[in-house]
């Protein structure tokens, strides 16, 4: 079966010893917790002293984004190499603040998807679609572009490091999360996405998250529910207690 993964998405939040102070608590709060993953995506600057907090224990690193190419003249930007080199794990790619604010396409996106993957890195794709894309009955056909799009070209062997979040965009920092039978029914096309693209065993290998307003009151549903292998928490991740407490859900 799949090892539930929980990640913590700090966003534009915390300076490096704020992060150190969070990371601090879960480490203390989780120490018992087996049988998951557990991985905190502060912002780039407070990536090593999240780094050296964790050094250690179960707990894994994401970057919250990443460039596409390896190296040169891109001003700002950050490459895999160097999110390797501070024991990142995990990336996240298309999360849908950088689609919204920062004009990713599906096709940056692709790119990223590559470069962490010609690099040592865990890219998680998130996916989702927007509250008029849901209204018109575009889910399925936004999720599949979304997916066919962003994984274009990625081998077959390249599944068993690859995760999907479905993070539906109405749903994030809004407080209203998806119904689990709505987020089921996205898992269900996202994983017919990924046989289609992947073949069926590699898809099966490929653990797909459930993002949008979780929180420690909701957190059971979804992970007792068999279609959702884990879930990106936005705000309630900065909250060491209530990320404990989601992350003891009951995966
Ligand atoms: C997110 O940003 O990925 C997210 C799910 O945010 P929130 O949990 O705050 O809705």
């Amino acid at each position: 079966m799949r090892l539930p993964l929980v990640v913590g998405n700090w966003k534009m939040n915390t300076t490096p010893a704020q992060a150190e102070a969070i990371a601090r608590d879960l480490v203390a709060r989780l120490r018992d917790v087996h049988n998951l993953e557990v991985v905190l995506a502060p912002p780039f600057t407070s990536l090593p002293a999240t780094a050296g907090v964790i050094q250690g224990t179960p707990l894994r690193l994401a970057a919250q984004d990443l460039h596409w190419e390896d190296r040169g003249a891109y001003t700002g930007a950050i490459s895999h190499f160097m999110l390797e080199a501070v024991e990142c794990t995990y990336v996240l790619v298309g999360h849908s603040e950088r689609r919204i604010h920062f004009g990713e396409t599906d096709h940056v996106i692709n790119r990223k998807i590559h470069a962490a993957l010609r690099g040592g890195l865990r890219p998680i794709l998130c996916v989702g679609e927007e509250e008029a894309e849901k209204n018109s009955g575009r889910l399925r056909e936004v999720l599949i572009r979304q997916i066919e799009r962003g994984l274009d070209g990625v081998a077959s062997s390249s599944a068993s490091r690859l995760a999907v979040a479905y993070e539906p965009v109405w749903a994030i920092g809004t407080g209203h999360a998806a119904t689990l039978q709505d987020a089921a029914e996205a898992h269900r096309i996202v994983r017919q996405a990924l046989e289609h693209l992947l073949g069926e065993a590699e898809a099966f290998a490929v653990r797909i998250l459930y993002g949008g307003s979780v929180t420690s009151v909701n957190a059971s549903g979804f992970a007792t529910h068999p279609e959702v292998d884990g879930v990106l928490v936005g705000g309630a991740s900065l909250r060491s207690e209530d990320f404990a407490a989601i992350v003891r859900a009951g995966w």
